[in-house]
């Protein structure tokens, strides 16, 4: 039978009837033979048309492309990267390479498992890393070094060779070190983890010229300042496999979902385990969608829920009581007439202050407690003493005098009585029967645990609400144990191979390092002004008197009679790795202040973002697929390799090569001008500038960046055995973690997750009391009555809408908000989403322009009505350029810098300056603003819809 005759009767079928398969056949068989032209059905058979000799692929002439099709999954070499945006996902990608060009990307999927009971890593990444490799590529791609030729800002540059940018750049940081004082050249860049050889490339440079190092974690509000104060760490948080071991998952202003993708997997399986799932956030965002309770709070009022939750905890007895007694300062004894823990130097002549005490319930008497920092005890186990947790107890003072003093515990149990549940429900608005099961749930299921992120950090008082956070999973035991704790996790900031770091870094020793604050500088250097008084005193007064005592560094250093504002300005400001003024709170301020008054600035970049723009020189610095670095995260216990599937393209060097180039332009330079060896009279230091090169190289030893990478892996504990070569063919789990600096160990076939050495090993914490400490007697926070954590409101400003600036799915910080392939799936610009309720009011339609503003500043962009945003608020996922979309201002033009006076303190047992590690954070959620529709000119983009 004929195929024609097969299709004709398949069409009809053997009885007749018409079949679906036989009218597919024939149709298919018909739209061939009437595709080519001068093919009549009758001539030919169908098939033949496509094989005989009228066949028309082979007379069609353009074949290379058959050919090029064929070849798109081809490729030379496959070389193993990642990237480096403080994600914190931290993937292991493949990057494929075929003739020098980088052809496609795939995640790797080659994490090495941690057991089967957990599930694993594999694959790892996001939509973001998926495309990175046109922005290799892409317009927006530095090629050459460039300086100004117009305003900054206005994008106007000429193009330089390497040896004229340096010049000028080595030229000016001399002069300002002789002339001005080292300490007038400030550094800036992010999250070493993220690629720490390139963090050390400029670091390094800052330590041998003296200047001044500025910190990131603080500034962008990353820093939960709870950790500090209760823990004495920076942050500490489990791997995100241990999520897994969870029973009950608290996603606490933590969208997962969209900012923790690799991740997000692990809490939604945890269900499949017996976990329950809590999302408390104002928006019903994409993370709440998994979650078992949804909860719609009220902005701000995180720490109500909380502290009125642990009042419940305690009510009900669901609190673990040996575990507070061992693992927490409550039972320590504090003097009811001053409010300060009792001390040993209380009771006795010459008694220490860093020696306390609990009421031995047994013995009835004052106890000392082990494991403080003055304790000779090196242990926080109880011997024969059972201390009270509540009661009130006479002792007798040194001086002769009989005083009162209470356990913390029953402190706190005062200070909760504030937060009754009907005011805790009314405060959230979340309704008092779910608050009451929600405590019973978090005290019975175990282990519990918080996962928290930037939604409730960035606010004003983000330390008490992290203290209030903490006190809910350590009244119930749950620190210390996989599955339970707090876990923080914004931005990639914890080093794990610490040590090698450090000694990169800060080659000559951090205690020769010049260290800053930089939410401190910017605003001592700018016009920033926060109107609010404390106690009746003002922020300058706090900055003042903190700057006095030694507590925070200010740099350049005040001379005699000089004040914070009077002093000295920074004159020349090296930004690489980062975007400063994208995230600049009170964006205007900042760059008609301490921006303008800047001789020099600096920016290494591979992308044209607002810092480069707003720059004087830029150098072009290679794409994360162009060097050679390490990558890892806290969200894993993997080192992984940046590797350079591609040599760096046009001009652009690696950030190791650049720093090297500038060190080795400086040496020339300091020689061609017979400069003298600069007496540096801080550290008593003669710095030899004409030698910089061989000091920066490390005498050779670190001149490329694979021998940079190495020199890390080797100095450090958790790396041992690791190198560069041996880390391309896979990540490798860390081996160990150094006591110096980490609270658990790495343990096989188990997920890390901290403070087990303190728990299991009865390791004292980090803290004054050499527990978790919760009560802060510092005189700040006693008089401003933040000794224990509370609930204070948000600064409230006068307008309606809380100003939400969260991170998004679509982007990391900056970096991918002009990227094409995001762009396309949003709107093309940045948009402000708004509740329909909200939008009714103003006469608000979907995609109108808008004007965003507040008493500080205002910005034009397009509003989104969106059902799942919460009224009262609005949100803009952060990060837009301001070149990009906005008709005017940007996201923090509405913001200003708000410095808290507690903050500010230090020289108190565990709290003590340190980069990264405590300091004023820069938060900017307490923001308002007002929303009304924008019918001005449009500079760009199209008109607002009729
Ligand atoms: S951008 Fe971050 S989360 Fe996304 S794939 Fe890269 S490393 Fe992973």
């Amino acid at each position: 039978m004929s195929t024609k005759d097969k299709a004709s009767k398949e069409a009809s079928g053997a009885t007749g009837r018409f079949t679906r398969r036989g009218f597919l056949y024939t149709a298919a068989a018909g739209t061939a033979a009437l595709a080519f032209p001068g093919c009549q059905k009758s001539e030919k058979p169908i098939l033949t048309t496509l094989t005989g000799e009228f066949d028309p692929l082979r007379s069609y002439p353009y074949r290379g492309w058959e050919d090029f099709y064929r070849k798109m999954w081809t490729w030379d070499k496959v070389v193993r990267s990642t990237h480096s945006a403080n994600c914190t996902g931290s993937c292991s990608w493949k990057v494929y390479v075929r003739n020098g060009v980088i052809v496609r990307e795939e995640q790797a999927a080659d994490y090495p498992r941690i057991s089967k009971d957990l599930p694993d890593y594999n694959p790892r990444g996001c939509q973001k890393g998926g495309c990175f490799a046109e922005y290799v590529y892409s317009p927006q791609r530095l090629r050459y070094p460039l300086i100004r030729t117009g305003a900054r800002g206005e994008g106007k540059w000429r193009r330089a060779t390497w040896d004229e940018a340096l010049n000028l750049i080595a030229e000016k940081l001399l002069d300002n070190i002789y002339n001005h004082g080292p300490d007038t050249n400030a550094f800036f860049s992010v999250i070493p983890a993220m690629s720490p050889v390139s963090f050390c490339a400029g670091s390094r440079l800052a330590n041998y010229l003296g200047g001044v190092m500025c910190s990131f974690y603080d500034w962008y509000c990353d820093l939960p300042p709870g950790e500090p104060l209760t823990w004495g760490v920076q942050t500490e948080a489990c791997e995100c496999a241990d999520w897994f071991n969870s029973k009950y998952i608290i996603l606490w202003g933590s969208n997962i979902s969209q900012t923790r993708i690799p991740d997000a997997h692990f809490a939604y399986e945890a269900r499949y385990n017996g976990a329950k799932i809590v999302a408390i956030s104002p928006d019903f965002n994409s993370s709440c969608i998994h979650a078992d309770l949804y909860w719609r709070i009220h902005p701000g009022s995180d720490g109500a829920l909380a502290l009125g939750v642990a009042r419940l905890l305690i009510e009900n007895n669901l609190i673990d009581r040996p575990y507070i007694k061992e693992q927490t300062d409550l039972p320590l004894l504090v003097l009811k007439g001053t409010k300060r823990f009792l001390r040993e130097s209380d009771l006795q002549k010459g008694g220490k202050d860093d020696v306390f005490f609990v009421w031995d319930s047994t013995k009835n008497r004052v106890a000392a407690t082990p494991g403080s920092m003055g304790s000779a005890d090196k242990t926080i186990r109880w011997d024969d003493v059972d201390p009270a947790l509540e009661g009130t107890y006479t002792v007798q003072l040194a001086d002769g005098n009989m005083a009162e003093v209470v356990p913390v515990f029953a402190q706190l149990r005062t200070t909760l009585a504030a937060y009754p549940l009907e005011k805790v429900s009314q405060l959230t608005g979340l309704p008092a029967h779910e608050i009451q099961s929600f405590a019973h749930e978090l005290g019975t299921r175990k282990p519990a645990m918080i996962i928290h992120g930037a939604g409730t950090n960035h606010w004003f008082h983000n330390d008490l609400t992290n203290r209030a956070m903490i006190l809910l999973v350590a009244l119930t035991g749950n620190i210390g144990k996989n599955g339970g704790g707090f876990n923080h996790y914004v931005g990639q900031e914890r080093v794990w191979p610490e040590h090698g770091f450090f000694e990169l870094a800060f080659p000559e020793g951090r205690k020769k390092q010049r260290f800053q604050n930089t939410t401190l500088w910017s605003y001592v250097h700018s016009a920033s002004k926060d109107p609010h008084l404390y106690n009746g005193k003002s922020v300058e007064w706090y900055i003042q008197e903190s700057v006095k005592n030694g507590w925070m560094p200010l740099w350049p250093a005040l001379r005699e009679g000089e004040t914070p504002k009077t002093g000295r300005k920074p004159r020349a400001f090296i930004v690489w790795r980062a975007n400063y003024l994208n995230q600049a709170k009170g964006n205007e301020i900042i760059e008609n202040s301490l921006w303008r008054d800047l001789d020099l600035i600096v920016d290494i970049n591979y992308r044209m973002d607002t810092t480069a723009l707003y720059s004087d020189v830029v150098l072009p610095a290679s794409s994360y697929y162009e060097k050679v670095d390490l990558n890892s995260t806290d969200c894993h216990s993997y080192m992984h390799t940046f590797g350079k599937a591609v040599e760096p393209l046009f001009e652009s060097k690696t950030d190791w090569d650049i720093f090297h180039a500038l060190a080795q332009k400086i040496s020339e330079v300091a020689k061609q001008k017979g400069l003298k060896p600069f007496h540096d009279e801080l550290f008593k230091w003669d710095r030899d500038f004409t030698s910089l090169q061989d000091h920066w190289t490390g005498g050779g030893t670190v001149v490329t960046d694979e021998q940079a990478v190495d020199f890390i892996l080797s100095h450090s504990k958790e790396t041992e055995g690791m190198t560069y070569r041996n880390l391309q063919e896979h990540p490798k789990r860390f081996v160990a973690t150094d006591p110096e600096s980490w609270n658990s160990d790495v343990e096989e076939g188990i997920a890390y997750t901290p403070f087990k050495h303190q728990l299991e090993k009865k390791v004292p914490w980090r803290t004054l009391t050499g527990r978790q400490q919760f009560y802060i007697d510092h005189p700040w926070f006693i008089e401003l009555n933040e000794e224990l954590p509370a609930y204070k409101e948000p600064v409230q400003e006068k307008y309606p809408l809380y100003w939400n600036t969260p991170h998004g799915r679509w982007s990391i910080h900056s970096t991918w908000r002009d990227h094409r392939a995001m762009l396309r799936l949003q709107r093309g610009g940045p948009i402000v989403y708004m509740h329909p309720d909200e939008a009714r009011k103003r006469n608000l339609r979907d995609n109108d322009w808008v004007r965003i503003y507040n008493e500080i500043g205002h910005c034009i962009c397009r509003v989104q009505i969106m059902p799942g945003e919460k009224p009262g608020r609005v949100t803009m996922y952060h990060g837009w350029e301001k070149f990009l979309g906005f008709q005017q201002g940007g996201w923090q033009s509405l913001t200003y810098i708000k410095i808290k006076p507690t903050q500010l303190i230090g020289k108190y047992g565990h709290v003590n300056f340190r980069l990264n590690y405590w300091g004023p954070t820069g938060n900017n959620r307490d923001i308002k603003v007002e929303v009304e529709k924008y019918n001005g000119p449009l500079v760009h983009g199209t008109p607002a819809k009729a």
